[in-house]
């Protein structure tokens, strides 16, 4: 028989066939995520960036509340309790359109609701959760400060007992959701150990102004946390956990999500630069008949297919409970690095255009500049895999 009446077509963004690695119920998160981004948030993400504003943003929470967005993976407490696979998938999704609004999304859902999903009493989950869950309450997560970000160990905000209060002091610098949240979970230093505390935002002494003159995912809120002399109940205290294990079990949540999120900005350049590439004609030929491109084309897909597959891969080891936080640091390391690699050659593809907001490629290689380093840098990364491979730890 011919190829045309036994063989699948072949998909330029799709090579390796990978669709056919999804169930229908995956694939119909993924259109329903992917139909949100295109009638809602797609027409208006260029023009947030380049204001450095999203407009109406607790209205875009709520939509991505009411379809099930947020705390995604979390089970009860009106959280939608999907399979990590269907919530890469839609991480990839928001990320296709903007680092920046999955960012909203994994801020909330993998670190602010996880936190409280996963260590907080009944009293803080049956108050946070259900409203979180439908975007009508945001959460940030404070645990970098202005002197400390890989090595959060050392932090300097205080947590002191008083009475039977606690009392909070300290500094948090580039908090996603910061100036927007109605909670901050911030992680502070005891006299014993590290503890998370759920801070209602309109606690006297709290504030958070919004850092500005971004670079980078300008379509996201980010802030410093300012905490003089914050003063809550003993009830405030995330009561199942203390020390570092805390705020990195959360952070292995929101990396899971990332190393999705990433293919998503790649997936999206690879479009934008192959359309380009046919479109554009120099010396009388489409760019993409030249070798060059298409050696870039070709190299770009290799790694996005790469990538795409560990993420699934990863998201098949998490739904089956397998997955190891050294696995979460091979595909966060692995998929933002290739991600970015992915966009710049898209941008170089684009010539001139490349750097215009018209397109999506240099937006894109702008936000996972942040991406690189927020969530554990690349180098962080690389640590812990040599750590895992050599029994050697090289952070100090
Ligand atoms: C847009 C944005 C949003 C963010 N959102 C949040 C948030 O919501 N909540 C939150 O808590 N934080 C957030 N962060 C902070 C982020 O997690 C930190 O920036 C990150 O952990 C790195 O910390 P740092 O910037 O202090 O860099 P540093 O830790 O000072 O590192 C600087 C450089 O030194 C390298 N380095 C450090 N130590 C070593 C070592 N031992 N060996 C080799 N190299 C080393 C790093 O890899 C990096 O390249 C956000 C950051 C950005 C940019």
């Amino acid at each position: 028989m011919s190829r045309e009446t036994t063989l699948p077509p072949f998909h330029p963004l799709d090579p390796a066939g990978i669709d056919d690695l999804l169930s229908p119920d995956e694939k119909a998160v993924r259109a329903a995520v992917r139909r949100l981004c295109a009638e809602q948030i797609d027409p208006h993400v260029a023009d947030w960036f380049e204001r450095g504003q999203i407009d109406d943003i607790r209205g875009l929470a709520m939509e991505l509340g009411a379809m099930g967005l947020l705390g995604m993976h979390l089970d009860g407490y009106g959280c939608a309790g999907m399979s990590a696979t269907e919530y890469g998938l839609a991480c990839l999704e928001l990320e296709a359109t903007d680092s920046g609004i999955r960012s909203l999304v994994s801020v909330q859902g993998s670190l602010a609701m996880f936190a409280i999903w996963r260590w907080g009493s009944e009293e803080q989950k049956s108050e946070w959760l259900p409203r979180m869950a439908t975007g009508e309450a945001i959460g940030c997560f404070g645990l970098t400060e202005p002197d400390f970000g890989s090595d959060p160990g050392s932090m300097r905000t205080r947590a002191r007992k008083d009475g039977a209060d606690w009392v909070l002091d300290g500094r948090k610098m580039w908090i996603t959701n910061g100036s927007i949240a109605d909670v901050a979970v911030v992680w502070a230093q005891t006299d014993d150990k590290i503890r998370g505390f759920v801070v209602p935002t309109n606690t006297p002494g709290f504030a958070a102004p919004e850092i500005k003159h971004k670079q980078s995912l300008r379509a996201s809120v980010t802030s410093e946390l300012i905490l003089d002399g914050v003063r809550l109940p003993e009830s405030a205290v995330l009561p199942d956990v203390s020390g570092l294990k805390g705020p990195l079990s959360c952070l292995n949540e929101a990396r899971y999500g990332i190393l999705w999120g990433a293919m998503g900005a790649a997936r999206s350049s690879l479009e934008s630069a192959l359309s380009y590439a046919n479109d554009r004609i120099q010396f009388d030929k489409p760019i993409s008949a030249f070798q060059l491109t298409q050696q870039k084309l070709v190299d770009m897909n290799l790694e996005y297919t790469k990538g795409l597959l560990l993420a699934l891969h990863l998201g098949r080891r998490k739904d089956a409970g397998l997955l190891l936080p050294e696995q979460v640091s091979l595909g966060k390391l692995n998929n933002v690095r290739e991600a970015l690699e992915i966009c710049r050659t898209a941008r170089t593809i684009l010539g001139a255009n490349g750097i215009s907001l018209e397109y999506p490629v240099m937006r894109h290689a702008n936000n996972l500049e942040s991406v690189l380093t927020y969530e554990g840098t690349v180098e962080m990364h690389t640590l812990v895999l040599g750590q895992a491979m050599t029994g050697q730890a090289a952070f100090r």
